[in-house]
């Protein structure tokens, strides 16, 4: 039976590589309902194509805007704006599965409403994991939802673990004794400390291997994405920090391992490109057709692999001890790297000003146990506000 999907963030590039798997599928999937916060111009395009049910926009005025647009085309798509137009559509009783393809802490309501409606949730969205990791694993398993990992490390993992379907369920970590997490290494990799105070916003956005929105391309330029990605494994495989290591791996053609007691290492590997997971978690259990060419192997020749530099890239270690930490601290990492993110592509600090930054804010939280969503949610506001002060006097 056809399934119908929200995609939270259409306009980014998740939403494009989504939409790209989709029509490979017209008879297995329908669209009901398309998000983004401002950008009209390419919401109309996709309302045009699509045709969803609902088009929501974050902010106002551009809703009024896109609604006029689709009236003028006489399409049958109802325009809703706000972050409660997001949490409706992710939890609407007529959607099955909803792609979390909102970047930062912003996905982190809607994400939930859809755990919280049951739904089969793919998240890309992992600010929303480091943020309320505990609270959102619960309300997975309290009301039957399906999480499955878009992140390409984490969606290697997920296909590299023992699988257990019989019960109804994905995967289980029984017999594995390490997660082997890839990382690219990033535009910087090969810079030195001094070099990495210069870099620009554009080239840090110049990802060697993968087409990515602003947000995430800084943060693979400074390996706070690693970091992050640590944090989301011990969430999704319920691993502790230890049984997670990082390793470069330049080529990014292996996507994450697994290591297992018996000494088998079970990788998965592919070009990198998005569409290969999305359709994976559209599909899964089944497989079927992504749009992704196959590898050759005679043109990738060798795959290499280096240690992290913890002292060039902080930013990963910051990450480690903040999950080691617990509590509210990853969510104060979260917030401090955001606002510092967007600092940085704004020409107002320095990359390098990034990891002091979110030091900073991390030594001077006094941590709580993240125990509701509101103390999550008041937590990322103080550190935004305190982090956007700081940062003026910078
Ligand atoms: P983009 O910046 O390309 O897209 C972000 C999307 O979110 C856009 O649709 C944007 O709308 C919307 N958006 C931005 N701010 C808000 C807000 N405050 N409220 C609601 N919607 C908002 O990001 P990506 O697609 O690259 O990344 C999305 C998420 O997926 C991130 O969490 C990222 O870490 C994760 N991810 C991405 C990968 C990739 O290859 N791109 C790989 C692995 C994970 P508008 O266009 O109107 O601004
Ligand atoms: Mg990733």
């Amino acid at each position: 039976m056809s399934k119908a999907l929200t995609i939270l963030g259409s306009t980014g590039t998740i939403g494009d590589s989504t939409l790209k798997v989709l029509s490979l599928h017209p008879d297995k999937f329908s669209l009901f309902a398309l998000t983004a916060y401002s950008n009209c111009e390419k919401m109309f395009q996709q309302c045009v194509v699509w045709e969803p049910e609902y088009a929501v926009m974050v902010e106002e005025k551009a809703a009024d805007a896109l609604e006029r647009k689709v009236k003028k085309a006489g399409l049958k798509v109802q325009v809703i704006w706000g972050l409660a137009g997001l949490e409706y559509v992710a939890s609407h009783p007529n959607t099955d599965y909803v792609m979390a393809g909102i970047v930062g802490a912003a996905g982190l309501l809607p994400n939930l409403a859809a755990a919280q409606a049951g739904k089969r949730v793919m998240l890309a969205n992992k600010e929303s994991l480091v943020m309320s990791g505990q609270l959102f694993m619960n309300a997975v398993e309290e009301n039957g939802a399906q999480l499955l990992p878009i992140d390409s490390e984490h969606n290697a993992i997920f296909q590299c673990l023992p699988s257990i379907k019989k019960k109804g369920e994905g995967s289980t970590t029984k017999g594995v004794k390490k997660i082997i997490l890839t990382a690219s290494g990033g535009p910087f990799r090969e810079k030195t400390l001094k070099q990495l105070e210069r870099v620009t916003p554009n080239e840090a956005c110049a990802h060697p291997n993968w087409v990515m929105g602003q947000k995430i391309s800084v943060d693979s330029a400074s390996m706070m994405n690693k970091g992050l990605e640590v944090i989301e494994a011990c969430w999704l495989f319920n691993v502790k920090c230890s049984d997670v290591q990082v390793v470069i791996h330049p080529e990014s053609i292996i996507h994450s391992m697994v290591e297992y007691a018996d000494g088998s290492i079970i990788s998965q590997m592919g070009n990198p490109d998005m569409r290969t997971p999305i359709a994976y978690s559209l599909l899964w259990p089944e497989r079927g057709e992504s749009g992704v060419g196959s590898l050759d192997l005679f043109s990738v020749k060798q795959l290499n692999f280096e240690e992290p530099d913890l002292l060039r890239f902080p930013c990963l270690k910051l990450a480690q001890d903040a999950i080691r930490t617990g509590g509210t601290a990853p969510a104060v990492l979260n917030a401090a790297n955001e606002v510092a993110v967007a600092a940085f592509l704004n020409a107002q600090i320095k990359f390098t000003d990034i990891p002091h930054i979110v030091e900073s804010a991390l030594s001077s939280h006094s941590v709580k146990e993240a125990d509701t969503i509101d103390l999550i949610l008041s937590v990322d506001q103080e550190t935004r506000q305190e982090v956007g002060s700081k940062i003026k006097t910078i």
